[in-house]
């Protein structure tokens, strides 16, 4: 009999999911926003801080336009953003017509590099241009270097728009991701550490701004009887059933959060004794990670055929799902003509690394399997 496939990331459900959704149902709010929206955006908001205001959308991807239209970005304006990402980060820039300006990675954090970014900044200036905004990613769950970025960014009085799609549950220095920029943004994506099956979330600083937010979000509809536009509407409002999902799922976001930093420490002694591999592990203190995914540097040796795609092969022959880092944006076909300033530290990362099966839901067998193939293939 062929092994149970073990996957990067699964959602697990929390069994409060159907009460929620039930109600929906019954009460007949079966559209974008209501009761569910409201309340989820409530709890969201407590969660985070005391300032922050949550906008409930159908993906972080429009949550990342959104933030974009927002700050006033238009065709023709640079917007900085980390090349070591999901594409999602990047392809709103290209949606307002604006150009993407990539950073790449220091080796601390994997995030964009605070000297490369100044680097960046000081050259577009003096190219006649001050880049709009600044799409900062806390990659994998680990938050970025806070202090040092926004320093920066401060400096030249430039808004960061925080993609904390993969950082739900991490932290810097006590303060919530999602948090320390202009605009944050979460994702509720299915793969992600909670989902509404799909969905994502707008974190603002004012009330004020999340309701334009919404007037953005569900078609910028003026105050008028009849419907009346005096500016460009998108349909980006999260749904009252998605977001019943999101009030079952937010009740195990802690637990989802332990279980996946239990799954790092398991990592972490499994390969303690293998010199050849590096998982990535937090600065210090400062920084709490959700550990979305685990990830592994492999320092090649072709004698012993050790290689990032070796393994990945090794575990796929046991039916384990792993999977290569983000290939950065500067590296992407669509985006291959824009501006990129660094030292290829995002590609070697990219060429070295592998993500590793990190769900909420990996049982002691699972974990065995794993230990197993992994054991085995550095043997
Ligand atoms: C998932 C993800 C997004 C996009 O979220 P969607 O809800 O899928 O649109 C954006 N940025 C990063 C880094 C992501 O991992």
């Amino acid at each position: 009999m062929p092994n149970k496939p073990i996957y990067l990331s699964l959602s697990q459900q929390s069994g409060f999911e159907h009460e929620y959704v039930q109600r929906a149902l019954e009460t007949n709010w079966i559209t974008s926003g209501g009761p569910n929206v409201n309340e989820f955006e409530n709890v969201l908001e407590n969660y985070l801080s005391e300032q922050s205001f949550v906008t409930a959308l159908n993906s972080g991807t429009s949550a990342i336009h959104l933030a974009l239209i927002l700050l006033g970005v238009e065709a023709e304006d640079e917007v900085i953003c980390q090349s070591l990402t999901f594409s999602a980060s990047a392809n709103p820039i290209l949606y307002q017509g604006a150009i993407p300006v990539f950073v790449d990675s220091e080796l601390d954090t994997w995030n964009i590099c605070p000297q490369q970014l100044e680097i960046a900044i000081k050259d577009r200036i003096e190219k006649g241009k001050k880049p709009k905004a600044i799409i900062t990613v806390h990659l994998y769950g680990n938050p970025y270097k806070i202090d040092e970025i926004h320093s920066i960014a401060d400096k030249y009085n430039i808004p960061i728009i925080e993609d904390s799609a993969e950082a739900l549950g991490s932290s810097y220095k006590g303060k919530k991701c999602g948090t320390f920029g202009t605009f944050g943004i979460l994702s509720f994506n299915g793969n992600k550490i909670i989902t509404t099956s799909s969905g994502g979330a707008l974190i603002t600083t004012s009330k004020k701004i999340k309701e334009k937010a919404i007037f953005y979000a569900t078609q910028s509809k003026d105050e008028a009887i009849h419907y009346q536009h005096s500016e460009v509407g998108y349909n980006y409002r999260m749904s009252n059933i998605c977001a019943g999902v999101g009030l079952g799922q937010i009740q195990i976001l802690e637990k989802n959060v332990l279980a996946r930093r239990e799954n790092h420490s398991f990592y972490k002694e499994v390969f303690k004794e293998i010199k050849s591999v590096k998982l990535f592990e937090v600065l210090n203190e400062d920084y709490y990670s959700n550990y979305w995914l685990n990830t592994i540097l492999i320092e090649p040796n072709r004698e012993k055929e050790i290689d990032c795609e070796s393994l990945r092969i090794a575990f796929k022959n046991q039916n384990i799902e792993t999977r290569p880092l983000w290939k950065p944006m500067h590296l992407q076909p669509v985006f291959e003509k824009h501006p990129y300033y660094g030292n290829q530290i995002a590609q070697d990362i990219f060429e070295k690394g592998l993500c590793l099966p990190s769900g909420s839901n990996l049982t002691i067998e699972d974990k065995n399997r794993i230990k197993e193939v992994i054991k085995t293939f550095f043997n």
